[in-house]
């Protein structure tokens, strides 16, 4: 078993942070559900700047409204905006859900957000009467703690909490809380669980929400809500299902909350890499009582593959950066492993003890240390880098001036990724999302280090 030196960030200041507040995440869950909107209650930039922020990695619009909080309500409080701003939503746009996220100042002046929901529904109830069949979920996000995971984890628990119905009939479905990944990741995992046989329901499927087809209807206007999302009625049958697989350890809350009050069993697997894959269609064939199909076995024998006769060639022994989401950089520097390949560095913004297990499984199968930055930041990767270079940075797009300034190729991947076209959609969880990462970590070396123009290996 190789070391794992922990590195600490060494200062109270973050610079070049690694994970944002807590509302971004509980809007991205929320904009996973179809006909539903999030309503920030707050002041307009808690909103801008998501919005800007989806928009920039998707190339898709999202909406989402905002109560629009400002000096006068820091004081009074935001009684009014919340209800006026809940009843608008309703009457105007008909939603199936809204998600009220809470942000750092309506959590500070303490207002009584879940009292003036009940408030605009009784008020709604009366205005509409039978007409009224939003279902309104509070979902509360402190922004001065944690992150933007456990915003996004929050809000999954408050839609399970809210939603789910008293268990009946067995659905013979899985539950997937997929956490923030790509449209192209979460239709991977519906791929490989049709192929399996099964259905599945996805805590929340934000797949065609954020990477929708332009087809204006016959009357030349845009339909007002995207294709796609988890319907209300599939989250009410969350009870039913055969058992929960959280792909994000911020999800185990909503996931045991279905255990506890449904018995529905709860699992964490991020299946990056070949034996994460491998144990999250151990952990489907166990919850299902499902075998593995053929079609399967041939996905894996592609990625197998293709590691026999790339990674030793030219991936063996190669170091590597690794940052970003937890869940992503612990699977992928377990992928690494498997590829002969040393994740020298693995740094994420936030710390977890899963996180924490999931880097000893990594560090038993390194050939060589890992330096573990939890709860740390990228100028703290770029000062150890500095010191002591990798071959290569795999990260998101906040990397890329690390990786000119101090000349190391950089791999595209996670979130947010706004300088390259299209990486949303390309998969990187399941064997063939394995194959693909594959594929782009080896030709990010190919062009780095054997092109002639380059050639460093003989300099
Ligand atoms: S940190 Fe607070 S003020 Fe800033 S965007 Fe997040 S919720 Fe809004």
């Amino acid at each position: 078993m190789s070391e794992i030196k922990v590195k600490e960030r060494g200062r109270e200041l973050i610079v070049n942070p690694l994970v944002t507040c807590q509302p971004f995440g509980a809007m991205f869950a929320t904009l996973g559900i179809n006909r539903a909107l999030p309503i920030v209650h707050g002041s307009q930039g808690c909103s801008t700047f998501v919005r800007y922020s989806l928009n920039r990695h998707f190339r898709e619009p999202a909406e989402i409204a905002v109560t629009s909080l400002h000096e006068d309500a820091a004081v009074f409080g935001g009684r009014s905006n919340l209800i006026n701003g809940v009843k608008n939503l309703v009457k105007r746009f008909k939603p199936d859900l809204v998600g009220i996220v809470t942000t750092c100042s309506s959590e500070i002046i303490g207002d009584d957000v879940e009292g003036f929901m009940g408030v605009a529904e009784s008020e709604l109830r009366e205005e509409l009467g039978e007409n009224f069949e939003t279902r309104i979920i509070y979902i509360s996000t402190p922004s001065f703690v944690e992150n933007h995971f456990r915003g996004y984890g929050n809000a999954i628990r408050a839609f399970v909490d809210g939603l789910a119905d008293e268990k009946t009939d067995q659905n013979g479905k899985l539950n997937i809380i997929p956490g923030i990944v790509n449209p192209g990741d979460i239709r991977e995992i519906k791929h490989i669980i049709k192929l399996m046989g099964l259905d599945s329901i996805i805590l929340t499927d934000t797949s065609d929400p954020f990477d929708s087809p332009l087809r204006p209807s016959a009357t030349a206007r845009m339909p007002f809500y995207p294709k796609g999302g988890t319907g209300v009625s599939e989250i009410e049958d969350s009870s039913n299902s055969l058992g929960t697989i959280s792909m994000t350890m911020y999800g185990a809350d909503a996931a045991d909350s279905l255990q506890k009050r449904f018995d529905v069993p709860s699992e964490h697997c991020m299946p990056l890499g070949v034996k994460n894959t491998d144990e999250f269609l151990r952990t489907i064939m166990r919850l299902a009582d499902a075998d593995v199909k053929d079609e399967v076995l041939d996905e894996r024998g592609l990625l197998i593959d293709s590691m026999a006769d790339l990674s030793s060639r030219y991936l063996f022994g190669r170091t590597a950066a690794v940052y970003g989401d937890p869940d992503m950089v612990a699977g992928i520097s377990r992928f690494l492993c498997e590829l002969g390949m040393v994740p020298r560095y693995v740094c994420t913004g936030t710390d977890h003890p899963a996180f924490r297990d999931a880097m000893k499984t990594v560090a038993s199968e390194s050939m060589e240390h890992v330096n573990l930055m939890p709860d740390s930041d990228l100028r703290a990767l770029e000062r150890e880098l500095m010191e002591e270079p990798v071959d290569i940075l795999i990260g998101n797009s906040d990397g890329r001036l690390i990786a000119r300034d101090l000349n190391i190729p950089i791999v595209r991947v996670g979130y947010p990724v706004y300088d390259r076209a299209g990486y949303h959609r390309i998969p990187i969880v399941g064997y063939r999302g394995g194959l693909n990462l594959l594929n782009r970590i080896t030709n990010t070396v190919l062009r780095e280090y054997y092109e002639p123009e380059h050639w460093k290996l003989q300099q």
